[in-house]
């Protein structure tokens, strides 16, 4: 099936914490966009590798995705090397997406800035056509997604362009704490962790509103380019 976006992501939530109204404001405008987890987040501090498979259902369900898929790499020990990027490219091909939302370039958490550094090398080498793979059987052409935005994560990056999510911040909450077993929940018994705070989505919110406050609306998320984008109106931007 093809996709118009593909989000890699290096654990489940990932993409929910840092792109889902992005991804919602797409669904909404009728493209098909799809998530790649790159683990099963399985070393996270709460909840166990079934659970969050789980929720990620969920929260795929929430932002009206076409596709979730998870390629459980092995979470925090995964490197970026000839295996890794097979299997990325694997599902780059199969997707064929004109755009893919990766992690942030660099964060708190090292699988971030790794996941980010694998996923573009992989949709560079996704186009290079003597890279051969197959899926169920079939050889796959080659494909290079036009563009690798990444999304901003934990540690504040200043973004090369924002996108507004005002009409789905909602939404976006929703995705979030439909991964129930890593944020704040008053129920859940395990110990805390850095994200499991009551004040850790108290500084989402926080976040959301900075990146919206500096293109004057209510809610943004930002993202970092790797190449120059262009515009051939300048009234398109806002
Ligand atoms: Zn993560």
């Amino acid at each position: 099936m093809k996709l118009d976006i593909l989000v890699v992501a290096a654990h489940p939530d990932d993409a929910e914490l840092g792109c889902s109204g992005t991804i919602a404001a797409h669904v909404a405008k009728g493209y098909k966009v799809g998530i790649l987890d790159l683990t099963k987040g399985e070393l996270g501090t709460r909840g166990t590798p079934e659970i969050r498979i789980l929720e990620s259902d969920m929260a795929a369900t929430i932002l009206g995705l076409s596709a979730r898929e998870n390629l459980a790499f092995q979470d925090v020990f995964f490197n970026d090397d000839a295996a890794h990027q097979l299997e990325i490219i694997k599902a780059i091909r199969k997707y064929q997406p004109e755009i893919v939302l990766a992690n942030a370039v660099s964060d708190r958490h090292p699988d971030h800035g790794k996941g980010s550094v694998l996923t573009s090398n992989a949709c560079f080498m996704s186009g290079l056509r003597k890279i051969e793979t197959t899926h169920d059987g079939q050889f796959q052409p080659a494909w290079r997604p036009k563009f690798v935005y990444h999304y901003i994560q934990n540690n504040y990056i200043k973004p090369d362009f924002v996108f507004d999510i005002t009409p789905f911040w909602e939404k976006k909450v929703e995705s979030i704490v439909a991964f129930k077993s890593q944020f704040f929940d008053p129920s859940n018994a395990e110990p805390a962790s850095f994200i499991s705070s009551p004040e850790f989505l108290d500084f989402i919110e926080a976040r959301a509103r900075e990146f919206g406050h500096s293109i004057n609306v209510k809610f943004g998320e930002g993202f970092t380019v790797e190449k120059m984008i262009g515009v051939d109106n300048l009234f398109d931007l806002k």
